[in-house]
Formats: structure tokens, sequence, C-alpha cells
């Protein structure tokens, strides 16, 4: 998935999926992205987990560029347009799920009613996401967070979190 929206590239910043999606894993993580510090090398993580987004659900899919995101739509179920996000695993359902609720957000802005569905194709799960009223107020403090640290004058320091074992910038912050 490559998405806009910068701290260093000028112009209106708007919080993408990748943002939000690392934004409950790791803040340091939200700021090197936001200024489009770039990993030394490809995460293996990163690759497995677009080998298996790109090979899933080949036939059903179809994928919209609206604002900062690239939005993958499913299908159309009782008149709504359903969004996927397919992840690797579901260890962290959590960032998943908050990155389709900011997919949702735009569509609707955009006027266009959608539900989500989070699906992990190698547990064979899958979970339905809308966007409620409290989802939305959980949306927008994230999102305001996610602008307050992007602005800070240098990245929040390194934390360890279980994420930083696979994590692309892991001697960025702890070599
Ligand atoms: S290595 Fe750890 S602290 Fe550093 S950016 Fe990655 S997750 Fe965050």
């Amino acid at each position: 998935m490559s998405e806009g929206g910068n701290v260093t590239g000028g112009g209106h910043l708007e919080v993408n999926g990748t943002m939000m999606w690392y934004y409950h894993i790791c803040p340091r993580e939200v700021w090197l992205i936001g200024r489009q510090i770039t990993p030394y090398k490809e995460d293996d993580n990163m690759e497995m987990g677009r080998y298996i987004s790109e090979k899933s659900y080949k036939r059903e899919r179809k994928e919209v560029e609206i604002g900062p995101v690239k939005i993958d739509v499913l299908s159309a179920r009782n008149g709504r347009v359903v969004v996927g996000e397919i992840k690797k695993s579901s260890k962290y359902m959590e960032s998943a799920k908050m990155q389709l609720l900011l997919y949702l957000d735009i569509l609707q802005k955009a006027g266009i009613e959608a539900e989500g569905e989070l699906r992990v194709p190698l547990e064979r799960k899958r979970e339905r996401v809308v966007l409620d009223e409290e989802n939305k107020k959980k949306l927008e403090h994230a999102k305001r967070d996610i602008l307050r640290i992007l602005y800070l004058g240098k990245p929040p320091e390194p934390k360890k979190v279980n994420w930083c074992t696979k994590c692309a910038y892991r001697e960025f912050c702890w070599s």
C-alpha cells in the first residue's frame, strides 16, 4: 500500500492508514514514517504481509484510491460497499481495526457509506467493522494524537515493544 501525507513533503498533512496502524504499536515509528525516514532495508514481515495481501481474495477485490489512502473494496453487501483489510495474523487486530475505521471515515466524507471487514486468511478469520458513534470518537482522538506526534520537533524516545524485534527501524533505534 502506498499512501501520501508527510511532514517534510509540504502541503496539507493527512493521517494515512500506515500511520494509524503504527500509532497503536509505536509512536516513534509514526514520527519516522511521517518524516519519510526510510528503513535501512525491506522488512521480511512487510514483504510477507504484502504478498498475502496481494494474493488473497484476488477475484473479489478492487483497489480504489481516495485521498491519502488506497482502499481494497471487496464487494457490495445489502447496497453497502464492503472495504477489506487483509492481515497476516490477528496479533495486531486493534491497529488493523483503527486503520479500517480511517478508511470508512474517508469514504463517508466522500459520500460513500461503507462497512469494513478484517480478514486474516491464514487463520480463516473475519471481523465486521462499522463506523458507529463510539468508533468515530476513538478515531478522532487517534487522528488528533497522530498529528500531535508528527509535529513534534524530534521523535519520541524509543521504547521496547514486541514489535521492535521485527521493526524495519530496529537498527535506527537500537544500534
Ligand atoms: S524499533 Fe521499536 S522503538 Fe524503534 S520504531 Fe520500531 S517499534 Fe518503535
